[in-house]
């Protein structure tokens, strides 16, 4: 009957049970339902090529909670799909095409586009194959991608709609400008990074006068866009050259000395320059007092005409160094100060952002996010971690206009037309046929829209809309969205504030936002800094279920969660404990089928252990349950793990073993029934191995249950408290004996008596009725004597459990002198080994030169040192006391 190989070998199992789920539909939710609706959207991974370790403790996540809810009965949709992606797809593709000789510009939009498609027909499709491997059951039959016809339907319709609501428009205004893509970006894609620069003190003269002014600047290549210098109105050391002009060195240019209440006295010496064109504050400063925006860079980053003639042309960094030469050579260079400070890059292509006036679509997001914040105190929107609601509330009250056109190709066009004959606007689905001036001849807007545009549509633009789809009634609001932190504001806010916008309705009624995976000191994982782990390659290595145990183990609700590789070998060990277990029971099995009448297991036999293994079972299907609820995966797995590794095998099997053997196949059956609910329990987890084990136990089949993953989530029965205090005592009875078995060196056939001492007659009670009937399976016992005082018999170790001692005499199993002089010599090395630890650790040369790992290491053995240290003493004064009292 036994189909379970010997060896577990995940890959031989995962691929089969993934097309035989895909098979019978399971992962399929019906539009309507009777059932109660219970839905998730995928985050859409970006068509830019493989799964990182992010996306999948990310999907790992997403599918645990879909498989949990499906089995309890939820008609479950997991939407998925993947995201165009907008620049980082094109930066891509710009790369490829630099390796072939040729360029996004050479090509032209429509063969450039053309390529993208290409690249996403492969890209989408590697990307699904890799979620399957994960095991993601998704609803495939659903799959979308942002620009496909349906959503680019949805984006245009909420353009429009947001339009025609005054909330988009088209404004002359500073955005931040990446002039590698040259294109708007966000400020959210602006990445502040330190650097270590320089602050250049520079000297502007004042015009007719003696006074010299000195400014410094970080930037002073943008000296040549001055415009002004500005003081404040209350510096008295200013009052005199307020109104005055300042010559602009090395551009012959007089520019006004103006009072603003921005500038800080405190800082440098107390006077600025203006540059309006080229900062977010000197703009401000700059349409205050109607300044002039000299524009000195172009688009892509070099010095535009506006300079003088000498510079035009340079890059920014070589205009740079040659207008602190010049300055220097005239004199007009006082100072440079090395100064570390932050400087914005783009996020995606790492260029450094300039700030540029350009007109540009805009959304105001004001009104959106004050519904949003409305939305999330009336309870409509619940966050998970709650903390992140505060940075929700935050984010959304200093939330500033986005831009929202980018200068690129790949992602919706404007739905935005001009008129060819008298510059008219018209927002529309479709190219307009006629203008109000009588003319119909039209320009598209070239600009595309930002690709979170179509990302916060997501929910429900996959759901159908603007069509009044029946899953748009059934599955909008969604149930859960899961995401990292970290694009909380990039994703979730946009979502909620466009699902209000568009729909009336916030998009989802709870976001459980979890850590983003670090390595095991901390450190967030990058390529850069080579501590990343590969998904692909750790389920060759180690087996999906592994991995995904693992992912899930590690994610409690801090903001960085550590994986290591020795995470996900225990992984690997608990998958090959349950294998094991399920081998030993199926193999009992054949010789002991379960009759047809199944339920008489439970009314004719109710032994302790049975009693307890099935109350504990109870126990840990409430406890997983309430985890799930609670998005608490880690409890989930830390419960499975104990409940069957440490109460299953090691003590239910163990207690049982004999017993089967012998004939009586009680234990077994009711093993048979524990295992198939606890392959249940953990199939949200583990999805294959449960799948292959559950496949194979002969329970439940009298149902059409064809599949784990359609098997209803079990549930508790209620807890025995006798019977759990029964085995408490128990098991720690038997543990004290075998541990002073251990670490005394009793040979494994030498039998030991055993005297127990407890004040308590319930214990003393529990422990007749039961402790010479289980402990055989676990250790050789002679004699057990159970008394409520007893005298320490001579020469005998000794534990303490509480009130309960337990003795065990030793002078006819062990020779007391060796083994005294064997631990009393160990004892001696392990002394030797602490002081020369503690020895190297105390040396500040070694902790502050050796490296970090290095002396984490050596920290970690001088622990595990001083473990063993006071083991063996422990070990050795009861030998030293059990020698002496011999001697008495
Ligand atoms: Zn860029
Ligand atoms: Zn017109």
């Amino acid at each position: 009957m036994t189909n379970l190989p010997k060896i577990y070998a995940p890959q031989e199992i995962e691929g089969k049970w993934y097309q035989f789920w895909l098979k019978n539909d399971y992962f399929h939710a019906a539009a309507t339902s009777e059932k109660q609706a219970y839905a998730i959207v995928i985050p859409p991974p970006n068509i830019t090529g493989s799964l990182h370790i992010g996306h999948a403790l990310d999907n790992t996540l997403q599918d645990c909670l879909i498989r949990w809810r499906r089995m309890q009965g939820y008609n479950t949709l997991w939407m998925p799909g993947t995201d165009h992606a907008g620049i980082v797809t094109e930066l891509i593709m710009e790369r490829k095409l630099a390796e072939e000789g040729t360029s996004r510009i050479e090509l032209g939009r429509e063969k450039f586009t053309e390529r993208m498609w290409q690249w996403k027909a492969e890209s989408a499709g590697y990307i699904v194959s890799q979620l399957q491997q994960l095991g993601c059951s998704c609803d495939w039959e659903r799959e979308r991608f942002t620009l496909d016809e349906g959503l680019s339907k949805a984006v245009r319709t909420a353009f429009v709609k947001l339009y025609n609501q005054g909330l988009i428009y088209r404004d002359t205004y500073m955005v931040n400008w990446c002039p590698e893509c040259n294109t708007a970006i966000s400020n959210l894609e602006v990445e502040p990074i330190e650097i270590d620069g320089n602050f250049y003190h520079i000297r502007y003269p004042v015009k007719d006068s003696d006074v010299v002014l000195e400014i410094a600047t970080t930037r002073p290549e943008t000296m040549l866009g001055d415009t002004a210098v500005a003081v404040h109105p209350d510096d008295e050391r200013y009052q005199h050259v307020i109104g005055k002009t300042a010559r602009l060195p090395l551009c012959d240019r007089e520019i006004p000395i103006i009072a603003d209440a921005y500038v800080d006295r405190e800082f440098g010496t107390g006077a600025l320059k203006v540059t309006p064109a080229h900062d977010p504050n000197d703009y401000e400063i700059g349409l205050r007092h109607e300044l002039e925006q000299c524009t000195i860079f172009t688009q892509d980053g070099h010095i535009s005409e506006a300079a003088p003639e000498k510079y035009v042309g340079l890059s920014r960094w070589d205009c740079r160094k040659q207008v602190v030469e010049d300055l220097q050579n005239l004199d007009h260079l006082v100072k440079i100060v090395p100064h570390r400070h932050a400087v914005g890059h783009h996020d995606r292509c790492g260029a450094i952002v300039e700030p540029a006036i350009s007109l540009q679509w805009f959304m105001n997001v004001r009104p959106l996010a004050q519904r949003a914040i409305e939305a999330t105190q009336k309870g409509e929107v619940r966050f998970i971690p709650e903390r992140e609601t505060d940075r929700f509330y935050h984010w959304m009250e200093i939330i500033e206009p986005w831009p929202i056109s980018r200068q690129r190709w790949w992602g919706h066009q404007l739905p935005i037309w001009y008129c060819n004959a008298c510059d008219a606007v018209t927002a529309a689905m479709e190219t307009p046929h006629q203008c109000k001036c009588g003319a119909s001849d039209f320009r598209q807007d070239e600009d595309v829209l930002d690709t979170w545009f179509s990302s916060g549509l997501w929910p429900f633009s996959t759901m159908g809309w603007p069509e009044e789809t029946e899953e748009l009634k059934t599955f909008y609001p969604t149930s859960v969205l899961v995401s990292g932190w970290d694009i909380l504001f990039f994703w979730v806010s946009r979502m909620i504030m466009l699902g209000l916008g568009c729909m009336d309705k916030v998009p989802f009624q709870t976001v459980y936002l979890h850590g983003l995976v670090a390595d095991e000191k901390g450190q967030k994982m990058s390529k850069s800094k080579g501590n990343t782990i590969d998904p692909l390659e750790t389920i060759d290595t180690y087996g999906t279920d592994a991995f995904r145990f693992a992912l899930a183990n590690v994610s409690t609700p801090i903001p960085y969660v550590s994986l290591s590789e020795p995470q996900i070998e225990s992984g690997r060990r608990f998958a090959n404990k349950i294998w094991n277990a399920a081998r030993f029971i199926l193999m009992n099995l054949e010789k002991h089928p379960i009759p047809a009448e199944v339920d008489a297991i439970e009314t004719e036999q109710e032994t302790l252990e049975i009693t307890w293994i099935r109350s504990r079972l109870s126990h840990t299907i409430k406890t997983t349950t309430d985890a799930l609820e609670n998005f608490r995966f880690y409890e989930a797995t830390q419960t499975l793990y104990a409940f069957l590794w440490h109460e299953f095998c090691d003590w239910y099997l163990e207690f049982t073993k004999q017993r089967i053997a012998q004939d009586d196949p009680a234990a077994l059956w009711v093993a048979t029934d524990v295992l198939e609910q606890t392959m249940r329990l953990l199939h949200p987890l583990m999805p294959f191995l449960t799948e292959e084990i559950w496949q194979q136990l002969p329970l439940n089949r009298t149902q059409d249950d064809k599949s784990v993953t359609i098997a209803p989530w079990p549930e508790p029965t209620g807890e025995n408290s006798t019977a759990e205090t029964t085995m408490a005592t128990l098991t720690e009875v038997i543990e004290s004996i075998r541990s002073i078995r251990g670490e005394l060196n009793v040979p494994i056939g030498a039998s030991v008596a055993v005297h127990i001492q407890s004040p308590n007659s319930e214990v003393r009670e529990r422990l007749e009725t039961y402790l010479s009937q289980y402990l055989p399976a676990f250790t050789r016992v002679a004699d057990i004597t159970i008394a409520e005082s007893l005298q320490k018999p001579p020469a005998s170790a000794e534990a303490v459990i509480g009130e309960l001692a337990i003795y065990i005499p030793l002078a006819d199993v062990i020779d007391l002198e060796a083994e005294q002089a064997r631990l009393s010599k160990r004892h001696q090395q392990a002394v030797k080994d602490v002081t020369a630890a503690q020895k190297t650790l105390d040396n500040p040369n070694f902790v502050e030169r050796a490296p970090e790992k290095v002396v984490a290491q050596k920290r970690a053995q001088l622990e595990r040192l001083l473990t063993e240290q006071d083991k063996l003493a422990r070990s050795l004064a009861m030998l030293t006391e059990s020698g002496s009292e011999n001697g008495d």
